[in-house]
């Protein structure tokens, strides 16, 4: 597949299944995008090995769907008007929060998942592994192998910003005085850890 080919699908996709509309994710993808398809060798005469990598990704990467409902959407009831089959990526509304880099990191990594065939393949024997081994979902081959081709291309995962993220922080002011039932619930849904 030619790699504007690969962009046009997925963005059109995805705008016309009505869950990818503008915002931080959507600037995010387009700054992804623009950074892969950078030349990077001008200078030489050989194009170096990151850029022949980023080509490569985009020649053979198969169709995907961005799903990235706005956070205002309380819930939807839709159709995938997609293949049945159409690789997907979700996006979580809560992305509009962090920082821009940390975004196209993620969108990097989801990416990635794609082009490994990690969605094709779930890799259960792995995971079981990781967790008996104490590793937390980070630490699963999938992840590991994510990261370090994410690290190839050139999005390395930023190092964690002092303190927590942004919604993080929200939830923290909201589950201040709440009893412990609700920030038990917000502590399981969210996956996070109280101040
Ligand atoms: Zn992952």
């Amino acid at each position: 597949m030619l790699k504007q080919d690969f962009l046009n699908d997925t963005i059109r996709r995805s705008v016309d299944s009505g869950l990818f509309a503008r915002g931080k994710r959507f600037e995010a993808f387009l700054k992804w995008w623009e950074e892969m398809v950078r030349y990077e060798g001008e200078e030489d005469e050989a194009p170096d090995s990151r850029h022949n990598l980023r080509l490569q990704i985009l020649q053979e990467i198969e169709p995907v769907i961005l799903w990235a409902p706005p956070l205002s959407y309380s819930g939807l009831a839709t159709t995938g008007r997609a293949d049945k089959d159409a690789a997907m990526i979700y996006l979580s509304p809560m992305l509009e929060f962090e920082p821009m880099p940390s975004v196209i990191h993620t969108i990097c990594h989801e990416f990635c998942h794609i082009y490994l065939k990690h969605h094709r393949h779930i890799d259960v024997d792995g995971a079981k592994a990781a967790v008996e081994a104490g590793l937390g979902h980070g630490g699963t081959p999938h992840e590991l192998e994510v990261e370090s081709l994410c690290t190839k291309l050139g999005f390395p995962k930023a190092a964690k910003a002092e303190g927590n993220s942004y919604l993080a922080t929200i939830v923290n002011a909201y589950v201040k005085g709440k009893g412990n039932r609700a920030r038990k619930m917000l502590s399981d849904t969210l996956q996070l850890k109280w101040e």
